[in-house]
């Protein structure tokens, strides 16, 4: 007997069929399809799994509904949790467990939790890393930035060097407002490595531009090399770099890192590399090459 291949749902309407006159073994076989059609994946692919558990556990008909929702629920908050991962462009996977704390004395663990918790974040505050090379900026910023993700929030990962590159791109094209309204769009906008390299000369206008946009609107999590009194010499203009402070350090965390870099401290765990005389790692245009250990 050939059957049709509409599912049973949409041939009866939208009235519920009544169970005496359904025919329930034709639900059944339409069961995947109407799974489908509802977007209930998590369901259908661990359907039997999830049912062979409900039966074992004697679960009643409403508390087996609950447990196929958690199923789904679970499901669908990881795929738009690894969604937003990717969409956010972290450049590497790191979290605040990895963090060592120890490692880095300046930074105050409990400053480092408190940021978090992403009250920041609701508050649309910014946060400010500064610290020469290798002491964990960029590490925090994602871990941060994840934490942002996890609680809901869009979030995007840059460079300063991209983000400049792309709005002085799109001054040139005509295409700045469509990129400083991009810019604009996350709730949280990562700006990772301000200061290393020279920016071009109207960088400072066009940053100004797209921190006023989002000034009180949106989170900015900004991390340099440089400290906030060099900024005029970063962006090659006084008052320009005074009107980005103003707006960026009003409402704003900041977390100023001093140290050795992390990454000299494991080479010289591993005996490649000796301390330099005085210690401290000093800010500039980036990490040395460690040169091998002599043989004394
Ligand atoms: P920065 O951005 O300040 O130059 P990074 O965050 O890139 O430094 O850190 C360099 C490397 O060292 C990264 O792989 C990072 O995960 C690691 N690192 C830095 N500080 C720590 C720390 N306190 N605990 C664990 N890993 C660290
Ligand atoms: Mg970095």
């Amino acid at each position: 007997m050939a059957r049709s291949k509409q599912p049973a749902t949409a041939r009866a309407g939208t009235t519920v069929p009544s169970a005496e006159t359904v025919d329930i073994a034709q639900l059944v076989e339409d069961l995947d399809a109407m799974l489908t059609r509802l977007r209930l994946g998590a369901i259908r692919e661990q359907l039997d799994a999830l049912l062979e558990e409900a039966a074992r556990r004697e679960l009643n008909l409403r508390e087996a509904l609950a447990w196929l929702c958690a199923a789904e629920v679970a499901s669908k908050e990881q795929r738009r949790l690894s969604m937003a991962m990717t969409i956010a462009h972290f450049p590497f996977v790191r979290t605040l467990e990895g963090f060592e704390f120890e490692a880095q004395p300046s930074i105050d663990p409990s400053k480092i939790r408190d940021l978090a918790t992403c009250r920041w974040v609701a508050n649309g505050d910014n946060v400010v890393l500064l610290g020469p090379p290798g002491v964990g900026k960029t590490h925090l910023e994602v871990a941060l930035g994840r934490e942002v993700v996890a609680r809901g929030y869009t979030v995007q990962f840059t460079t300063a060097m991209e983000l400049l590159g792309s709005l002085v791109k799109g001054q040139q094209q005509g295409t700045l407002d469509l990129r400083l309204a991009q810019y604009s769009k996350p709730k949280l906008l990562i700006i990772d490595e301000l200061g290393y390299l020279p920016l071009e000369p109207q960088a400072g206008h066009l940053f100004f531009q797209l921190i006023s946009r989002r000034y009180e609107q949106g989170s900015v999590l900004i991390s340099s090399n440089r400290p906030v009194e060099e900024w005029d010499e970063v962006f090659g203009d006084q008052v320009v770099a005074a009107a980005i402070l103003d707006r960026l350090l009003h409402h704003s965390h900041v977390v100023t890192i001093r140290g050795d870099s992390y990454r000299l401290r494991e080479k010289r765990r591993s005996g490649l590399f000796r301390p330099q005389a005085g210690g401290s790692s000093s800010s500039g245009s980036g990490v040395k090459p460690p040169p091998p250990a002599k043989e004394v």
